[in-house]
């Protein structure tokens, strides 16, 4: 046993597939300060947000990144957008490191680059009409200078993103909370971007909503040949679009897989738990399938808990669990998993 997940020898996060890497982080951390103090500040304590993750995403490739609310998924995607300066470890871009970037470089760089938020409701301008909204990054990055050919280009993207074209004249409080998350999905398409970080795109929608915008992202990758980071707080909305799985917990992933392997094969006893919670359609199967209930809350990542981050809520725990940070391990090829026990 060692006390990180460090460095990547040969890569054990990657898909081992053909196809060459897009996205590589390595060895990330992100440590908040806690200060105290009113006119003399001192930091008092650490908050371990993402605490040594590492995983490559393949071109073409989605990665699912699942866990509760806190566990860090959405932290590491800031991190990957620099919305936040990781206290450690690197995040390479097509080979470039982008934490290294100057300020002009990586605003280059972020046209590559794009985001969708969770909420639809609070992530547009209220006060824009939606023509604008998916304009204003073409605008601000020279892509159509053309006013002209600017609203063409919106009016595309609204139908490719299956909204009607004159809808650009619309403010967002005139549409439903799925045509808003259109909106943002077309935002993010603005710049003709390589690589999207989905941050719980769907969670904020009506479940009849949900899987329209998953159909939706499913589509937008194969045409643009757009490679995802899908953010997640449960597994179920994973399986139909992501090729990979991973999961964290506490700032740590525990487990990654081939999507099918970790849905089929769950090995990690906190994804065991949180398949568990998935709901099965057939109430049949539903009835019969044993439940495995975690007791307690996520510990708070100011105070983690000893050796694994995992032991006070694992129902398979045994004593060395409270010394022993358990590393990744390749449980079979392509499937890893932090627990010695499995
Ligand atoms: Fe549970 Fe111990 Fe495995 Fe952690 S290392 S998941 S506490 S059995």
């Amino acid at each position: 046993m060692r006390a990180e997940t460090s460095t990547l020898r040969p890569n054990p996060f990657s898909n081992g597939g053909s196809g060459e890497t897009l996205v590589e982080v390595e060895n990330l951390k992100m440590h908040f300060p806690i200060t105290e103090g009113v006119f003399i500040q001192r930091i008092s304590g650490l908050v371990k947000a993402v605490d040594g993750v590492s995983f490559q995403i393949k071109k073409g490739e989605t990665l699912g990144l699942v866990g509760e609310s806190g566990c860090g998924k959405t932290t590491t995607g800031r991190c990957i957008l620099q919305l936040e300066k990781a206290t450690a470890g690197s995040i390479r871009f097509d080979g470039v490191d982008l934490t290294a970037l100057d300020e002009r470089s990586l605003r280059e760089m972020r046209r590559n680059i794009q985001v969708i938020f969770q909420d639809p409701y609070s992530s547009l301008n209220p006060r824009m009409k939606v023509g604008e909204i998916i304009g204003e990054p073409m605008y601000v990055h020279g892509v159509e200078p053309d006013k002209k050919a600017r609203r063409a280009r919106v009016r595309d993207l609204l139908t490719t993103c299956g909204l009607r074209p004159e809808m650009d004249d619309r403010y967002p409080h005139e549409m439903s909370g799925g045509q808003r998350q259109r909106v943002g999905i077309a935002r993010a398409l603005a710049l003709n971007p390589r690589f999207i970080i989905c941050d719980e795109p769907v969670s904020a929608l009506d479940v009849s909503i949900q899987a329209q915008v998953i159909n939706l992202l499913e589509d937008l990758r194969d045409k643009f040949d757009l490679t995802y980071l899908f953010i997640a707080h449960d597994l179920s909305v994973v399986r139909h679009l992501c090729h990979r799985v991973a999961v964290m917990y506490l700032g740590k992933i525990v487990e990654l897989a081939d999507c099918d392997e970790l849905y089929d094969n769950p090995q990690h006893p906190y994804t065991k738990a949180l398949l568990s919670a998935v709901p099965v359609p057939d109430p049949e199967v539903e009835r019969k399938r044993p439940r495995i209930i975690v007791s307690g809350e996520v510990p708070s990542p100011i105070n983690p808990p000893s050796g694994c981050v995992f032991h006070p809520r694992c129902p398979i725990a045994v004593e060395t669990c409270r010394r022993d940070i358990p590393e990744l391990r390749e449980v079979s090829p392509g499937h890893w998993a932090a627990c010695p026990l499995v």
